[in-house]
């Protein structure tokens, strides 16, 4: 399959194009560049992804236009998505209604807490999309309010969960009433053998596509975040190198312009600094990366898209100078350093209002709170205090059960069935040696 860029690459009709624009994402992540191809050809999937991939839409967004043509009839849904918990069915639900706005599908929600007079009427009306929780689901059969026999696809969200909650029995029971010729997506995190023998009971010779756990970061990397005024990063960034104890470093930045004047900055004040970006000729870029692998030069002022694929061993730093703009990247910058088992430290510098919610993205990625530290004594010439490291933000909250899941779950499969090691997608060549 050709690479994919951009939502037009996907095929997705002018509608859903639409609403994606209007929803502001301006690109498919990995699972959906991946998934969403497959599912329009109305091939079966199994999809190894997990909440905050961008999952949903990988799904919602093809099964939008398979159903836009084609009328539901009265208590006969078209589609089906089975989901463990009522919060993600109610999830399920808001995406269909946000990517969905500009086609005229009807749906219903059927989750348990919810008046199941309403749920009946409205599937009396006929219901493109249905999205249930198995429990209510299968209650409602039982009273003969629901006939399965028109379903042209299913989706079974997050189907580790569903095992964990014992609903495993329920999904083959109402499997067992859908037509045998219909299309079926299974998504979940991590493949248990249970898990497994669904697919292979219930798909039929499904495409396989995975893609990296949220990202989780090295804990040999010991993290820093600043939050400075955007007029002192550049003193708050050379302050910073001057204290610690750097012998090379990536600095990233979000705009290329950036780049070129904090390298004169960092000359300026007597560092060893060259810029790499992907404007600059590809000689130059060699060179200059030569200079830094040799340890000629120390500091590297970078773009993400330069620094992809680079591969220094023994970094010691990374610094953000600009907090990136989507969290993945953070992941995969700091991951230039704490390679190969040793440790590295980094250090983020961010700006109050306008990098909040690139924060708040990250730590919502990685599942940690970034540990801040006060530089503000270190701008008048005094040493930081630092908070300590890797506050996990729920690893208390989780079951027990939870947590060893969560330890055990490493990226497993490639697409198109290759199963000749793990394959990660979303780091370009460029994999970071904790997700090898
Ligand atoms: P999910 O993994 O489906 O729970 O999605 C996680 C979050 O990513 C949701 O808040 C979505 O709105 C958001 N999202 C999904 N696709 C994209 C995209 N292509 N670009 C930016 N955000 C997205």
């Amino acid at each position: 399959m050709s690479e994919i860029n951009t939502f037009e690459d996907l095929g997705l009709s002018a509608e859903t194009l639409r609403a994606l624009k209007e929803a502001g994402y301006e690109k498919p992540t990995p699972i959906q560049a991946q998934a969403i191809p497959h599912i329009l050809m109305a091939r079966d999937l199994v999809g190894l992804a997990q909440t905050g991939t961008g999952k949903t839409a990988g799904f919602t967004l093809p099964m939008i236009d398979i159903l836009s043509t084609g009328r539901a009839r009265a208590r006969m849904p078209r589609s089906l998505v089975l989901a463990p918990t009522r919060e993600l069915a109610a999830q399920v639900a808001e995406s269909f209604e946000k990517y969905g706005q500009y086609h005229n599908l009807s749906k219903a929600l059927l989750v348990g807490g919810e008046a199941m007079g309403d749920q009946m009427k409205i599937l009396d009306q006929g219901v493109d999309v249905l999205i249930a929780t198995p429990g209510r689901l299968l209650d409602l059969f039982d009273r003969g309010t629901l006939i399965l026999s028109d379903m042209k696809v299913l989706v079974i969200d997050e189907a580790d969960r569903m095992l964990d909650m014992g609903f495993i029995p329920d999904i083959e029971k109402i499997v067992s009433k859908l037509p045998p010729f219909r299309q079926t997506l299974l998504f979940s995190a991590t493949m248990p053998d249970e898990v497994k023998r669904l697919t292979e009971k219930f798909l039929s010779n499904p495409r396989t596509v995975s893609v990296a756990p949220p990202a989780t970061t090295s804990k040999n990397i010991t993290q820093h975040l600043a939050w400075v005024d955007s007029r002192q990063k550049m003193d708050a960034l050379a302050a910073l190198i001057k204290q610690e104890n750097v012998t090379n470093a990536f600095i990233f930045c979000n705009r290329k312009r950036d780049i070129s004047a904090l390298c004169s900055f960092l000359n300026k004040k007597g560092f060893s600094a060259e810029a790499m970006h992907g404007d600059l000729v590809q000689k130059q870029r060699t060179e200059t990366l030569a200079k830094f692998k040799k340890g000629d030069l120390k500091l590297l002022v970078c773009s993400d898209v330069a620094a992809r694929g680079l591969d220094v061993s023994n970094v010691s730093h990374v610094f953000n100078y600009d907090i990136p703009m989507h969290a993945d990247d953070y992941v995969h910058r700091i991951g230039r350093t704490g390679r190969a088992g040793k440790t590295g430290v980094s250090w983020s510098l961010a700006v109050k209002k306008t990098d909040d919610k690139f924060v708040a993205a990250i730590e919502k990625i990685t599942n940690e709170k970034l540990p801040v530290s006060d530089i503000s004594a270190l701008l008048k010439g005094d040493k930081p205090k630092a908070k300590p490291q890797h506050e996990k933000r729920d690893d208390k909250e989780k079951s027990p059960a939870r947590r060893e899941k969560t330890a055990q779950a490493k990226p497993r499969y490639n697409n198109d069935h290759h199963d000749d090691g793990p394959d990660v997608v979303g780091f370009g060549d460029d994999i970071p040696s904790f997700m090898r």
